[in-house]
């Protein structure tokens, strides 16, 4: 499949068209031809190395800053640092919407996030998932946490009882603390006591 398929966007003939109705600025129209060259070719090339991954061309090349396309253009970006790009990209973008990668195996704890799959075991002072947190997309968990523990428990005038502020399912009378639940909104409470 050529990019063209994958993209399902613009077509390059689409400039060489513009241009050719532009001939009386020759100088500029070699310009616009050869960026659009530029532009196809560099296309062609995130096609393949996109190829089996969840991202498009397209997208690949909005994340890439000018400066990347224009080290790729001198030809100082490999194909394997670019396959490398894109496979990160994707999995970046899996892990936005609360997946976890293969290679994330391991249970781990983030001072910030709390239980985490990582790709070894431990406790660490930050890790992608923080990425998640700042940006409140779901975070996956290898283990049950309490909302006892839960910066987003709110408790009533009961010794047990409170409510979700992240607006997560719970029972007509709230929450009860200690029940454990996989929760994807959990943040470690690091003020405990003070509610
Ligand atoms: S975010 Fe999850 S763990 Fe925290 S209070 Fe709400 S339901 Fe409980
Ligand atoms: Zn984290």
């Amino acid at each position: 499949m050529s990019w063209r398929d994958i993209l399902g966007t613009e077509e390059p003939t689409t400039h060489n068209s513009h241009n050719t109705q532009n001939t009386s600025q020759t100088g500029n129209s070699a310009d616009i031809a050869n960026c659009a060259e530029q532009e196809s070719k560099l296309l062609e090339t995130l096609a393949t190395v996109c190829q089996h991954l969840t991202i498009t061309p397209k997208e690949m090349q909005e994340a890439l800053a000018p400066e990347d396309i224009e080290a790729w253009r001198k030809g100082e970006v490999t194909i394997g640092a670019l396959s490398a790009f894109a496979n990160a990209l994707a999995q970046r973008r899996e892990m936005d919407r609360g997946k976890r990668p293969a290679n994330y195996s391991h249970p781990a704890t983030c001072k910030h996030c709390g239980p985490i799959w990582l790709w070894f075991p431990g406790e660490v002072l930050g890790c992608p998932w923080c990425w998640n947190r700042v940006n409140n997309n779901p975070i996956p968990r290898p283990c049950a946490v309490t909302c006892a523990d839960c910066e987003h428990f709110k408790r009533i005038d009961h010794p047990h009882l409170g409510h979700c502020l992240k607006g997560e399912p719970e029972a007509v009378a709230g929450i009860w603390d200690t029940d454990h639940r996989f929760c994807e909104r959990y943040y470690p409470n690091t003020k405990q006591g003070e509610k």
